[in-house]
């Protein structure tokens, strides 16, 4: 399942939130710390500077990956 990283505008908190493509067409974003709604996505590319590993496909595949998918280009 894709998780997906959000980071809030008011308390500055960052979480992370696992979510499968359904969930996330619904999922309303909510701070779990000051339940504010000013909260945005992140794309954290955890790995990919590291450069330890290419082609990573884990939880992502090509007939599935909606274009904002931060696990692939
Ligand atoms: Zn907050």
């Amino acid at each position: 399942m894709p998780t997906y990283n959000y980071k809030c505008k008011d308390c500055g908190l960052s979480y992370s939130i696992e979510l499968s493509l359904a969930e996330k067409d619904s999922y309303q974003p909510e701070c779990p710390d000051c339940q504010s709604c000013d909260v945005f996505q992140t794309f954290n590319r955890v790995g990919v500077l590291g450069g330890s590993k290419t082609g990573d496909v884990s939880g992502c595949s090509v007939s599935s990956c909606p274009s904002s998918c931060s696990s692939c280009d």
